[in-house]
């Protein structure tokens, strides 16, 4: 296969090997990736790209649909059973799609939703300023307390009374603590508002039993399917029967034409994966690993957002460091470690120049890394940190690295044959 690529399409085939050998020769820190495994890439890969299946399994605008329709089932079945949900959706192109689909299965255009603001830890499609979700609905934001980086429940239990939402909004993409989902669920059943829980980031440590899920709690849970839970991009919404048909409709015809059922075949895949005893295994190691590292930085003297992790991932507060996030993003990047820049609580800086480095462990404890490597870890982070614009320091760190990811291979599947690339120093600019 790979070698028919290679003829067809030498320069893409280059390319992914670039690619390749960057995933392999860093350590990648961003919370929302991961590596598939070769199961997951196989599915993804195969002919189920060729075909459209509009509709619902055994609801379809177009013949052929005798295999679709049973992977399709497949997959529905596999999510109701791990989420213990009594409907699912598996047809969302991504996560951000999700989102809109639960709203509008909800709400109609402009009622309120309530989310929390981007710059405290929520996603850009709960309501954020340039976000579409933003013209269709009025949206209205909660924040964390600056003062702990918590969510504070009285205070959005206030703010919904006050404002009266149409749909509440629970789960984020830069919060390192746990949510209590149950305590969304009577807020909003108080002020008379829906509750959607997206739990993009968490939704692997919630099939492992080691986050609380909301699916007893909200009335329509949406997540990826790429980031803890480790298949293949795409999204998936989770519901009670009573809203199942409005889900339903929101996807199709609401928003989306043919579902991806390459896909959906790979998801499928994933959701199996997940439900293993290996799985629940890695699960807690990705925690594991995250308060480790969180530890580890403290004793560093890195101030983080609440002074630590429940989950996979952690906020760098930089402030007390007096550098900038870019700044040390680029430098850590030099080094071979990869992260994003990120806002904290109360960051009056530029989003484009923040004070914060979001870091996770999901992509980490996927290639077998455990404590003692969070640990040298956090040493690499200390010793970029502490010179910035030291290239020969950098450039020590940066063979270190090497060295680390040498010791630690990303899944054998994922090399494709040819000349050894060595991933070369960072030229991104922005
Ligand atoms: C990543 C994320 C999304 C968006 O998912 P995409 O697949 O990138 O569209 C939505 N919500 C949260 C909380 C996320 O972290």
């Amino acid at each position: 296969m790979f070698s028919a690529l290679e003829q067809y399409d030498p320069q893409i085939y280059e390319l992914i090997r670039q690619e390749q050998a960057r995933q392999s020769g860093v350590i990648r820190l961003i919370p929302s990736e991961n590596y598939v495994s070769k199961a997951v890439m196989l599915a993804t890969g195969s002919c189920l790209t060729n075909k459209y299946a509009e509709g619902y399994p055994g609801k379809r605008y177009y013949e052929g649909q005798q295999v679709t329709d049973l992977i399709e089932t497949v997959a529905i079945e596999r999510a109701k059973k791990i989420f213990k949900a009594d409907h699912a959706n598996v047809q969302p192109y991504s996560g951000s799609v999700a989102n809109l689909a639960a709203y509008n299965a909800l709400a109609h255009p402009g009622d309120t939703i309530m989310g929390l603001l981007l710059s405290s830890g929520g996603h850009l499609t709960h309501g954020s300023k340039g976000s579409i979700t933003s013209k269709i609905f009025n949206a209205a934001h909660y924040t964390v307390d600056p003062a702990t980086g918590r969510l504070d429940y009285d205070e959005i239990e206030k703010l919904a009374e006050k404002i009266h939402p149409k749909i509440i909004i629970s789960g984020y993409t830069a919060y390192p603590r746990e949510i209590d989902f149950k305590r969304f669920g009577e807020i909003a059943g108080k002020v008379g508002a829906f509750h959607v829980s997206d739990i993009a980031h968490i939704s692997g440590l919630v099939v492992a039993g080691l986050h609380p899920s909301p699916v007893p709690y909200a009335d329509i849970v949406a997540t990826t399917t790429h980031k803890t839970l480790r298949g293949p991009r795409g999204g998936m919404l989770l519901c009670k029967e009573e809203h199942a048909e409005k889900v339903d409709k929101a996807i199709i015809p609401g928003q989306q034409g043919g579902p991806h059922m390459h896909t959906i075949t790979a998801i499928a895949v994933a959701l199996a994966e997940a439900d293993t005893v290996e799985f629940i295994e890695y699960a807690g190691q990705i925690i594991k690993n995250a308060r480790r590292l969180a530890e580890k930085l403290m004793e560093y003297g890195f101030k983080l957002m609440s002074d630590g992790t429940d989950n996979h991932l952690i906020l760098i507060d930089l402030r007390n460091k007096g550098i900038p996030g870019k700044k040390t993003a680029k430098a850590l990047d030099r080094a071979r470690i990869v992260t994003n820049f990120n806002t904290i609580p109360g960051d009056t800086s530029s989003p484009l120049n923040p004070n914060g480095i979001r870091i996770g462990t999901p992509a980490v404890t996927t290639r077998g890394m455990k404590e003692e490597q969070m640990d040298e870890i956090a040493r690499f982070i200390h010793t970029v940190v502490e010179n910035l614009d030291r290239e020969s320091v950098i450039e020590k760190v940066n063979r270190e690295v090497l060295l680390l990811c040498s010791q630690f291979p990303v899944p054998d599947h994922f090399i494709l044959p040819g000349k050894k690339i060595i991933h070369p120093l960072s030229t991104g600019q922005m």
